[in-house]
């Protein structure tokens, strides 16, 4: 497989699949460009050994084909800001003449970015016809968008059967998320600590069944904490639950038990009488919470105990908060452990935060510069936790 950071661009068109799904508000301005920012490196890589640039994404969720609000024109002056003020051109359609020739025209050090590739159904089915008109438009194909390496789409896998071995890879941003999440799921030092929280068990069953295959212990918190203990009998009051998975969480603590993973529980919870930032609080342990009352994060206990573990991991994989981490009053016990993932880390553990709230909250408590690496992959990297293959993924890599 091509490294991109021992390619030389000099002289080629490299066509690129970013995801600059960026949130735009009404007068059409950028309200977050992160997305935007995470793909500097590669372009910057690529205009400076004197390629030129063609880039491609989707922005928003268009139902019928062009439609103003989505159009990506609305970043063309923010890229070229971001950039230095190089001028950034733009087709109104990201197939057709216009596109063959704004593509054909640049030079050395220019960019062009494509209309919206999702106007057209295409993209999403995963036509290979629309994918081959696509591919014509650049010499080099770079896949930048970890974040839709899940889709099998016609821009972020189909297309690239229509580049040679040697004339496709990850940009450096995917790089990165790849480097990492393989780092994680494929060569972890052991002891390795899966910390799982969030709200449903049902969104995270899947991931925890892929890491009793992998991990040694697997913590979790949040909401999904108090299925496990309702499943063992407990007393959960008004704790979230999820009776239709009280069986899955009895057989996966069996399944734990015979691979010799230890799953920790949260021995105590920060309970409140409603879920509210203005509840009443007290401490409980997480197994006996009267009815009335819902726990809504972990305890002291139960941080000294996760404390411990993680301080052990030689790697660790963080997925969902450990409480309703959004209110202040249920923010300790996410804190703790996001605290406790950057101290292994500075002792030399590999710490790897992916999905969505998890990644808000080292943001929020200014942590994300402690760990080894933040993932902005939010639903790919779930699904590769999950053991899936990625089809934006395997289509570089099988070559
Ligand atoms: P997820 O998207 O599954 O990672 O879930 C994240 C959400 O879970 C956050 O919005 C948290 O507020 C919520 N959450 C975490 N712990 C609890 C809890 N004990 N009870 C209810 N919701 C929770």
């Amino acid at each position: 497989m091509v490294s991109i950071a021992s390619y030389n661009f000099a002289g080629q068109k490299a066509l690129i699949r970013v995801d600059f799904n960026v949130p735009l508000n009404d007068q059409y301005a950028i309200t977050d460009d992160t997305r935007m920012r995470a793909t500097l490196a590669t372009l910057n890589k690529i205009l400076n050994d004197g390629g030129s640039v063609i880039l491609m994404s989707h922005l928003g969720r268009p139902k019928e084909g062009p439609t103003e609000k989505y159009s990506l024109k609305h970043l063309v002056s923010h890229l070229s800001e971001l950039l230095g003020g190089k001028k950034v051109a733009f087709a109104n359609d990201c197939i057709g003449q216009e596109a063959i020739e704004k593509a054909a025209a640049l030079q050395a050090g220019e960019l062009l970015l494509l209309e919206n590739l999702r106007f057209y159904k295409d993209e999403e089915k995963g036509n290979r016809e629309f994918a081959e008109k696509l591919s014509k438009l650049g010499d080099v194909y770079v896949n930048d968008a970890f974040g839709t390496a899940h889709r099998a789409h016609a821009s972020t896998a189909v297309i690239a059967d229509f580049f040679a071995a040697d004339k496709k890879m990850f940009g450096l941003l995917m790089e990165g998320e790849v480097k990492s999440a393989e780092k994680v799921m494929h060569e972890a030092q052991r002891p390795f600590t899966a910390i799982i929280g969030g709200a449903k068990v049902s969104d995270k069953i899947l991931i925890i069944e892929h890491l009793l295959q992998k991990a040694t212990d697997i913590i979790i918190g949040g909401g999904m904490a108090y299925t496990f203990w309702k499943a063992q009998g407990k007393q959960i009051g008004n704790s979230l639950c999820e009776d239709d998975r009280l069986e899955k969480a009895t057989e996966i603590l069996a399944k734990a038990k015979a691979l010799g993973v230890h799953i920790h529980l949260p021995m105590d919870s920060t309970i409140a009488d409603k879920f509210a930032a203005d509840a009443q609080t007290t401490n409980c342990e997480s197994y006996s919470i009267p009815s009335g009352w819902m726990g809504l994060d972990i305890g002291q206990k139960a941080v000294a105990d996760f404390k411990e573990v993680i301080m052990n991991s030689k790697t660790i994989l963080w997925n969902g908060p450990m409480g309703v981490f959004e209110m202040e009053k249920f923010q300790n016990g996410t804190k703790s452990i996001a605290l406790a993932v950057a101290e292994a880390t500075a002792k030399g553990a590999f710490s790897l935060v992916g999905g969505g709230d998890s990644v808000a909250a080292v943001n929020m408590f200014h942590l994300a510069d402690q760990v080894s690496y933040v993932s902005t992959g939010g639903g790919a990297m779930l699904e590769y936790f999950e053991g899936k293959e990625l089809p934006g993924i395997a289509a570089i890599k099988d070559v």
